[in-house]
């Protein structure tokens, strides 16, 4: 038995015999044309047709692993249109006077060795192999035996990821490849079990041999031994049970037993959870932590552009469903640290969330010109962290339209209309929860703080954990007025802090009339599996 160590990529485990991927690598010769306007129409021929191919593999792809992932495709297409890589192209034909297909296999060598579009380098082969294919017509890839298999390869291009097929492709490994190309992030959509980058340890001679891919571990093992096999056997079942129990629940409503109905979103804090979101079958995303984004940005504050994108990614990919962004809840003990909150006492109790942001204006606005930008790409909406009067979100609401006003003047598209909603994370925000339900459109109560903040218990201090009841009847009191107050101004309220997780809690909310859970993604489908379950 030998036993290979890589990157983990999508969890699972697989049992299968390997195939090594050939493709029909055809030697491309070089071959002088007479003729050359007709070999840049046949170019021209061969172009029309990736485009159109890449375009249907757009379509496959949003049914397959959503929208975010698809746009692979549209960027495909784009490579297509990249000047410098055309011109060069039609350059060698027109100019050498030599064949279409030689010409795309040299302009695009050529093009990667200019250092250009560098990150780009797997689509940009993709889309070469895609045209040459074109051109020589009668080229067929070998990418399936008759028995289901595990594909292994050197590495594998996003347009092939995307058209594996699960009920034939056990499992996949590659030689090369990254954690976060658009590679993986496919298997992981797809939920097919891979480890990447096993380098050259994987060898062409265990072709055919039986292996086993520990996705959750991000190793193979060729030819096991029968204990290790019955062992990963026994391991693959249960897993099975599990995903195929709640796989069985996507698409299905979130529907008691006798009808009462209650949307599930989910929780982010970074770009990358956007595809668990999708896996998850979530009815979008109900806190995105922004203040993560400000976090990970080493001793910057992110720019504009960086937040407009994370957030445009977040709209595009939930479409009409809806995308809650909580601007920075910075502070207590997310700190960022180009941000200097001096030593304090007690920070959770100190300069965060709102706090911060009407503090700092210039982060404030930058933030809400991002948010206001991206919200044209979907049904995002605003959502102000760690209220507790009612003056602090007037001026939230006014920076908001200060903002506004400027983004018009500048002639920059945005959401003139878009939703804002505060977070009742605070005694004082429950106790003033109807005025505030005047001042806004929804409400999410973040149960995580209110709990520390109602019991002035600190939710991170060990010592307490025994006294720390997050089913603390002052709590559920209190978010059953919340709910009461916000549901007679006509506004919706949701849940998003862990207690929205909380099984033992779920006819109870249902009850109460919360109209949203939210949270982390792969929860969502045991919390559906568990309003299904509701008389
Ligand atoms: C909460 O307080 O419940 C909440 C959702 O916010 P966070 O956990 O990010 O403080
Ligand atoms: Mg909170």
């Amino acid at each position: 038995m030998i036993t290979l160590t890589g990157k983990k990529v999508s969890e699972g485990i697989a049992i299968g015999k390997l195939s090594f991927y050939k493709r029909d690598i055809k030697e491309i010769r070089h071959i002088y044309v007479k003729d050359v306007e007709k070999e840049i129409s046949r170019l021209q021929k061969a172009k029309e047709r990736a485009l159109f191919e890449l375009q249907e593999l757009y379509g496959i792809s949003i049914r397959e692993v959503g929208k975010a992932n698809a746009a692979i495709f549209e960027q495909q297409q784009a490579i297509l249109d990249t000047d410098a890589l055309w011109n060069r192209i039609t350059g060698i034909i027109l100019e050498d006077k030599l064949n279409a297909e030689y010409a795309v296999k040299t302009a695009t060598e050529e093009y990667l060795k200019s250092e250009r579009d560098k990150g780009n380098e797997s689509d940009i082969r993709d889309v070469a192999v895609r045209m040459i294919r074109i051109l020589s017509r009668n080229w067929k890839d070998k990418l399936f035996m008759d028995e289901p298999f595990i594909l292994a390869a050197g590495d594998l291009y996003p347009s092939e990821a995307v058209q594996l097929d699960k009920e034939r492709v056990l499992g996949f490994v590659t030689k090369y490849g990254t954690i976060n190309s658009h590679t993986a992030i496919i298997a992981r959509t797809k939920g097919i079990p891979s480890v990447i980058g096993l380098g050259e340890s994987l060898k062409s001679e265990y072709e055919g041999k039986t292996i086993i891919i520990d996705g959750f571990e991000g190793r193979i093992y060729i030819e096991p031994d029968y204990t290790l096999l019955t062992k990963m056997k026994q391991r693959q079942d249960e897993n099975q049970v599990h995903i195929t129990n709640l796989e069985r629940l996507k698409g299905k409503e979130n529907i008691t037993q006798s009808g009462q109905k209650i949307d599930i979103c989910a929780n982010i804090g970074t770009r990358e959870d956007i595809e668990r979101v999708i896996r998850s079958d979530a009815g979008g995303i109900g806190l995105f932590r922004s203040e993560f984004l400000f976090m990970e940005n080493g001793n910057r504050q992110p720019t504009e552009e960086q937040q407009f994108q994370a957030y445009k990614l977040a709209a595009e990919s939930m479409g009409m469903n809806r995308v809650v962004i909580r601007t920075a809840d910075l502070g207590g003990d997310k700190k960022a640290s180009f941000l200097e909150f001096g030593n304090e006492p007690n920070p959770a109790m100190g300069l965060r969330g709102i706090r911060i942001s009407l503090e700092k204006e210039e982060m404030f606005k930058t933030q809400l010109r991002a948010i206001l930008r991206a919200a044209i790409y979907g049904n995002v909406q605003v959502m102000f962290p760690m209220i507790t009067t009612v003056e602090e979100v007037v001026q939230a609401k006014e920076y908001l339209e200060k903002v506004k006003q400027e983004l018009k003047a500048e002639k920059v598209f945005f959401d003139e209309n878009i939703k804002v909603g505060v977070m009742i994370e605070t005694p004082a925000a429950v106790m003033l929860s109807g005025e505030l339900a005047r001042e806004v459109d929804f409400f999410s109560i973040g149960t995580n703080d209110l709990t520390q903040f109602t019991l002035g218990m600190d939710r991170n201090n060990e010592l307490i954990m025994n006294h720390y009841d997050t089913h603390h009847p002052a709590l559920l009191k209190m978010i059953r007025i919340v709910a009461n107050n916000v549901h007679l101004e006509g506004k919706s309220i949701s849940i998003c802090g862990d207690l929205a997780a909380d099984l033992t809690m779920t006819e109870y909310f249902i009850q109460m009339g919360i109209d949203e859970l939210s949270v982390a993604p792969d929860q969502v489908l045991a919390l559906r599996k568990k309003i299904r379950e509701i008389q």
